[in-house]
């Protein structure tokens, strides 16, 4: 192996050496950010035939080295040699081997004249297992067959056309009932045929069944909490614990030890999710990282982390209005994008990433693919940025970044209850004062935003217990029928509602999360896959077979509606004036462009006795009403309308 290129810097050496100080003020001096932001797009390792070249940024280091290995297992003293980079002006280093890499495993270690560190690299896209190693990689080798033709199924869409759907990879196979021969793998999403054992669809089939347009991957990066050299043993967990940003966790993959594999086996799954007309979104957490020891910060130390800033409660908030980092998080999503052929990102606790970078994020994708989604948590929280005056990401300047969309507590709260305070219930459970606030958030507002495409409309996630857990809590001593019919409320809410409906993965046959002890989860982070995994043979059961054809039912509906998914404001599309009692919401949605009716009318009907409700003139098809939802007429009326107890009832006038 030989260097390439000759250290052109003599460094500012007083510069150099503060940095080492706790005090990271350094970073933020302007001479600094001026010298030593760098903007080439070749950080990593890259390999051709002929040659392989390995650049770090790392302005701080006294100096830096290559290690190779044979393999990528961290306790494996198998080294086969390490070599001495050279640094250019920007703290770039590097150093060129005249062959082809591909395979081999290597890290950098940075030397600060006190102390040093060996770390992965930051921009590693393949690694060895558990994350240690870095290791070099022919990417193209690794793609499927037709991966060329291989491309997001809804592009051209907009987002409010998008139904999100999320899942987490091991609760989709983990239940025997799935039928899933790849229990928690990648590809356990390629598998089509599967059945539970009444010999109902699972897997991809039922996810490509309902109708819904995107898929939400829960953190499919590779994180740090599961032990990928024990494949056999009983271990699980979310992954919001990121350990390399640019590369598929190895326990979802057949063979974490082998780097190639899981990059293998991720783009199949993409390509398999393709297939079925579905586009994938990877959950991405760029607001703080597993540990402060993270491999970026062990060669530029500080510089990734807002010191002592804790607004994630992880200790480590991601300092993402440094220039560098911001460059990191904006390549990170362009690599995904490009080489994995990912169309959306939801972004954890983006109210803690600044404007700037998610703005910046926003317009390299549109390169790509305006089309790809953008969304994410904008909850304001307490954070410390490294700078003054730099806004984030939160709910309220969601209208600075661009087309970009924040989960939406408003409507989830008016709709079910808050989770934080059990004393304020939802319109669901029979807090008609959410009334004027479910009324806004139906018609695409709230207090931080007034247009749908703004907005995700759940009311339920990951996070927190599921739906139907949520409602069992919420009413202990009322009948599994009027319970459904509380969800089946709910969901006929979020699906008829202007913004971008999402839902929990099997929320549509009321997933359960259920202890060992019969107590119901409400943070199931690190929950074993009893309590996580997705229970196939429920779908056997009539009753939650009929929860299943509701919400189908519900995405046929909206899909054929475009009044239902404006990007604009739709405030002018509605009219409140019905006259109801004050457990009922009724409105009329009139046609706007493409609309196939002549006018959509929405009744939420919360209490427990039934109303009749008077309809503008004309005919009316009931299309949702009791346990059923659909496109196809249930019946047809005019002058008036029985909205049932507990349920939503929406008609549509004929177009003709
Ligand atoms: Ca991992």
């Amino acid at each position: 192996m030989e260097t390439g290129i000759s250290s052109t810097d003599g460094g500012n050496k007083d510069l150099l050496r503060n940095t080492l100080k706790a005090d990271t003020g350094l970073y933020e001096a302007e001479d600094f950010e001026k010298k030593y932001t760098y903007d080439g797009d070749d950080l990593g390792a890259y390999r051709t035939p002929e040659a392989t070249v390995f650049k770090v940024w790392a302005p701080t280091a006294k100096s830096v080295t290559l290690n190779l290995y044979e393999s990528g297992d961290p306790s494996a003293d198998d080294g086969t040699g390490t070599y001495d980079m050279s640094r250019d002006g920007s703290g770039v280093w590097s150093v060129r081997a005249d062959k082809d890499l591909a395979g081999v495993y290597y890290t950098y270690t940075a030397d600060f004249g006190d102390f040093a560190n060996e770390a992965c690299d930051p921009y590693a896209r393949a690694v060895g297992v558990n994350g240690k190693r870095a290791m070099v990689i022919d990417l193209d080798a690794t793609d499927p067959e037709g991966w060329e033709d291989d491309f997001n199924p809804n592009a051209g869409k907009n987002p409010t056309d998008a139904v999100i759907y999320e899942l987490h990879i091991r609760d989709l196979s983990a239940d025997l009932s799935s039928g899933i021969k790849n229990t928690g793998k990648f590809i356990g999403l390629t598998e089509t045929g599967t059945v539970n054992s009444g010999g109902i669809p699972t897997g991809l089939d039922h996810i490509a069944d309902m109708g819904i347009t995107h898929l939400q991957l829960t953190p499919v990066y590779d994180y740090a909490t599961v032990d990928e050299s024990k494949p056999d043993a009983p271990q699980y967990n979310w992954g919001y614990d990121p350990l390399n940003y640019n590369v598929p966790e190895g326990s979802y993959s057949t063979d974490a030890s082998d780097g190639a594999v899981r990059v293998r086996e991720f783009k199949q799954m993409v390509r398999a999710v393709h297939s079925r007309g579905i586009s994938v979104v990877m959950d991405v957490v760029y607001n703080h990282t597993y540990g402060t020891d993270y491999c970026f910060n062990m060669l530029v130390p500080g510089y990734f982390h807002r010191p002592g800033s804790n607004g994630s409660e992880c200790g480590n908030d991601v300092a993402s209005e440094r220039p560098m980092v911001r460059k990191f998080i904006v390549d990170s999503l362009v690599y995904w994008a490009k080489e994995y052929h990912i169309d959306g990102f939801r972004f954890d606790l983006v109210g803690l990433i600044d404007v700037e970078t998610i703005r910046q994020a926003r317009a390299e994708l549109d390169r790509i693919d305006p089309s790809i989604i953008l969304y994410g948590e904008g909850w304001d929280m307490k954070t410390i940025t490294v700078r003054k005056d730099v806004p984030l990401a939160v709910q309220k300047n969601v209208g600075r970044i661009g087309n970009f969309a924040m989960f939406n507590d408003t409507l989830r709260d008016a709709v079910k209850g808050s989770m934080f305070d059990e004393d304020q219930t939802g319109y669901i459970n029979g807090n008609y004062e959410m009334k004027k606030i479910l009324s806004d958030c139906v018609a695409g507002k709230t207090e931080w935003s007034s247009l749908p495409y703004q907005q995700i409309n759940y009311v339920s996630c990951h996070d927190n217990r599921t739906l139907w857990d949520e409602i069992t809590v919420m009413n202990p001593d009322m009948s599994f029928e009027d319970r459904v019919r509380k969800n089946l409320l709910a969901a006929a809410i979020v699906f008829t509602s202007q913004g971008i409906p999402f839902i929990f993965a099997g929320e549509e046959f009321l997933r359960s999360k259920e202890n060992a002890d019969g107590t119901l989860n409400e943070n199931s982070y690190n929950a074993p896959d009893s309590v996580n995994s997705i229970k196939w043979d429920d779908l056997s059961k009539k009753e939650y077979a009929d929860v299943c054809e509701y919400y189908k039912g519900l995405i046929a509906f909206r899909k054929a509606h475009p009044a239902l998914r404006r990007m604009e404001s739709a405030e002018d599309l509605y009219d409140f004036s019905v006259r109801t009692k004050r457990s009922v919401t009724a409105c009329r949605i009139a046609p706007c462009a493409g609309e196939p009716s002549d006018g959509i009318f929405v009744i939420y009907n919360a209490s427990d006795t039934e109303e009749k409700i008077k309809l503008p003139k004309g005919k009316w098809r009931i299309c949702v009403k009791g346990n059923r939802a659909g496109c196809e007429s249930l019946d047809e009326v005019s002058d008036s309308v029985t909205a049932e107890r507990m349920s939503a009832t929406v008609l549509v006038k004929s177009g003709v």
